[in-house]
């Protein structure tokens, strides 16, 4: 019988990956660049808006910002870049032409060591670039609204080589790459605000040869979860269609991924370059990046992701834990101040990981919405002075978290001040003597488990707020007199 082998397949993947920097104002222009939550088409002005006549200039913030996310990911940043305009009609594009770089971009060949199960795996970056950002558009039945405020955020575009095997593969290299340029504070690469989304080459190639078969390229994929889905839907789909045509994919297509159906779907044939009608933009001169600012912004660079959560984990910290301050910033600032100031890292994981973690997420809080480090570090004051004990500051700690409010101003209105007031113990003390003859009857008999009921008695007065250890002093001494 007759049966054709199925040769041993092998997928070839590859990402680009769009991140929102963080900057002030955007590209090319003075307006402000965080739009979230803003009316929309109100953080506009007629350089993002594509009017003619009008001269963009380069943001440096956001130079400096990309140069250093391309000097984490081990690129070289070249010596000399230039922008170019990049032709294309769509609503959500007010120029025409999205201002990019082309045959010279910002920084090329770097890399990206990430871990997958416990091996080291390396994936090579091919290039850095810098461009601006699209408005957004909205579809209402037969409507679609465009908001431009988006429109001039600066972007870095980066591209690696085709060297991931898998969709695991692929989200694990996109979760460090994410750590880094928030490591590096390019980008807050915010997933659910859009601030990161990824392009995903796929093609199939027989196991132990080289060449590189037309590929499909899955547009636009905001999350990691659509990342790995979508590729190993795609992944599937071509192995289907080489055991079907006995062969790769005739020539490179586009394809966006249906989230709600779990497929993608054939958007058009994948456009080339000449489609673009690339061409230099004749209003910003080339970008020059000589040796020093390189040298100067390469001094600026962080510990890496990965030597950051090594140095948690050899604090003590578990490794989820670890990784949840590498990834993010806000909860991070909170426990290095803690850590710092009380030199006790599993006290500053108790009150920032367990307890804020905890709070946040009953109240549906992001981590944004933090308490300031000051706040955090007044809270620590507060306990380690006896002003309240370890108990009350979790309640502080949770009423910050509800209302923004200070520390001191929720002990305050409150009344949560621990009591250590040496004359008001004294005289809570000789109240709770008087009210229990039975105890103190016992107590004189030999039996010292009384006095527990005698400071518990003070402490029910309370509402717990005296201070125990004094409490139990001044009673000692009232009973020896
Ligand atoms: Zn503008």
């Amino acid at each position: 019988m007759l049966q054709e082998q199925m040769p041993e397949l092998e997928a070839i993947i590859g990402l680009e990956v769009h991140a929102q920097m963080n900057t002030k104002t955007k590209m090319f222009c003075g307006c402000d660049n965080d739009a979230f939550g803003k009316e929309p088409n109100t953080t506009v002005c007629e350089i993002c808006m594509g009017h003619p006549g009008t001269l963009p200039v380069p943001n440096k913030e956001a130079i400096v910002k990309a140069a250093k996310a391309a000097l984490a990911l081990h690129c070289a940043v070249n010596r000399r870049s230039h922008f170019d305009r990049k032709h294309y009609f769509y609503p959500d594009l007010p120029s025409g032409f999205q201002i990019s770089q082309y045959d010279f971009p910002l920084a090329s060949k770097g890399n990206v060591r990430y871990d997958l199960n416990g091996n080291e795996m390396i994936c090579g970056i091919t290039r850095l670039h810098i461009e601006n950002d699209a408005g957004k558009l909205t579809h209402r039945g037969s409507v679609t609204l465009c908001d431009y405020n988006r429109a001039g955020t600066p972007l870095m575009e980066i591209v690696t080589e085709p060297d991931l095997r898998s969709a695991e593969e692929a989200v694990a290299f996109a979760e460090e790459l994410r750590r880094t340029l928030i490591a590096v504070n390019a980008s807050e690469a915010d997933m659910f605000k859009g601030m990161m989304r990824f392009d995903a080459s796929v093609s199939l190639r027989e196991k132990g040869t080289e060449k590189l078969n037309p590929r499909s390229e899955i547009k636009n994929l905001n999350s990691f979860k659509a990342l790995e889905k979508a590729l190993r839907y795609e992944e599937a789909r071509l192995r289907k269609s080489w055991k079907e045509t006995g062969g790769p994919l005739p020539g490179d297509i586009t394809v966006g991924w249906l989230d709600d159906e779990g497929k993608t779907r054939l958007l058009r044939d994948k456009e080339t370059a000449d489609d673009y009608r690339y061409f230099p933009e004749p209003d910003i001169p080339p970008l020059v990046m000589d040796e020093d600012r390189v040298a100067e912004i390469r001094r600026q660079l962080p510990a890496s992701p990965r030597e950051k959560k090594q140095e948690y984990v050899e604090m003590g910290l578990a490794s989820a834990e670890a990784t949840i301050l590498v990834e993010q910033p806000a909860i991070r600032a909170l426990f290095d101040a803690v850590q710092t100031k009380t030199r006790d890292a599993k006290r500053a994981s108790g009150m920032i990981l367990t307890q804020l973690m905890g709070f946040l997420n009953a109240e549906g809080k992001t981590p944004s919405d933090v308490p300031s480090v000051n706040d955090m570090l007044d809270l620590v004051d507060a306990i380690d002075a006896g002003t309240i004990s370890g108990n009350s500051g979790k309640t502080v700690l949770e009423k910050m978290v509800a209302t923004g409010k200070a520390p001191k101003d929720i002990i305050a209105a409150e009344g949560m001040g621990q009591i250590s007031d040496d004359a008001k113990i004294e005289a809570l003390v000789k109240e709770a003597i008087a009210k229990n003859p039975k105890a103190i009857e016992d107590y004189k008999n030999g039996k010292q488990a009384a006095l527990g009921a005698i400071v518990g008695y003070v402490m029910k007065m309370t509402n717990g707020q005296a201070n125990p250890g004094k409490v139990n002093k001044l009673l000692q001494k009232a009973l020896k007199k």
